[in-house]
């Protein structure tokens, strides 16, 4: 029975009680990817795992990893980030949580992605000090670098079928096409049409190095197709991705 300790950093995808006392957490791992552990006695009150086990939170792990197991059992646990900012503020908490369940939806377990990993830590500390007009702009860069990490980047530069620059005030995206098209191509290919403007946005994010809070754009008024842009995209390419729980509420009442 081979098994192994892991040792890694991990961000709380998922939690949920397990008989009286214990929990059964979801786990994105740096090392591993994603897994599922229990935690004994997790919810006893002076136990060995403290607090740390929430969602959203970034914790250290120690577990014996047995691979011919679907459930690990956790055997330690510290809290190396929380997100307290997060917690009281209902939009960025939305996203926040909106960003572990796509992680959850996006992955298969045992499939470690570092880079994956990264944009979910980043975008956790991100959500805790962009201004509040930046957090939806921020998720969809997370968004967008998610879906690089994971191999399938969007094409927003260039039309998907003739090559040409995007430019023009109209312009139209396809989620199978993988990306933009323009005004010529987008009518026969069958995407939907959106503001140039909408389309560049993107294409700005997309292009941005590396994430700093005062490189987020605020968010502009036909946020709508940007949102439809995205979770099209994702649930074209990521197979099992499928509607996300956590924005129900954003969109309904948001404005579109
Ligand atoms: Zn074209």
């Amino acid at each position: 029975m081979p098994s192994r300790i892991l040792k890694t950093r991990a961000v709380v995808l998922r939690t949920r009680r397990m008989g009286e006392t214990s929990k059964l957490v979801t786990l994105y791992s740096e090392d591993e990817g994603k897994f599922k552990a229990t935690a004994k006695g997790a919810r006893k009150p002076k136990s060995k795992f403290g607090g740390a086990l929430e969602l959203m939170t970034e914790v250290q792990v120690v577990c014996y990893l047995r691979d011919e197991r679907d459930l690990q059992t956790l055997s330690d646990c510290d809290a190396l980030r929380s997100f307290p900012a997060l917690l009281t503020d209902l939009e960025r908490l939305s996203f926040g949580s909106a960003a572990c369940e796509l992680i959850d939806r996006l992955t298969v377990e045992r499939d470690p992605n570092r880079r994956l990993y990264r944009c979910l830590s980043g975008v956790l500390v991100g959500l805790e000090e962009v201004e509040p007009a930046q957090v939806e702009p921020l998720f969809w860069y997370f968004q967008l670098r998610a879906a690089e990490a994971l191999g399938y980047r969007p094409e927003l530069g260039y039309c998907t079928s003739c090559r040409e620059v995007l430019a023009g005030e109209w312009l139209w995206f396809s989620a199978p096409m993988g990306g933009g098209l323009c005004a010529r191509c987008g009518p026969a290919a069958g995407g939907i049409r959106v503001a140039g403007n909408s389309l560049r946005l993107l294409a700005g994010l997309q292009a941005l190095t590396a994430y700093r809070p005062e490189a987020m754009p605020p968010a502009p008024a036909r946020r709508g197709e940007i949102r439809s842009m995205l979770r099209g995209f994702l649930e074209c390419h990521g197979g099992q991705y499928s509607h996300l729980k956590s924005l129900d509420f954003l969109e309904s009442t948001a404005t579109k």
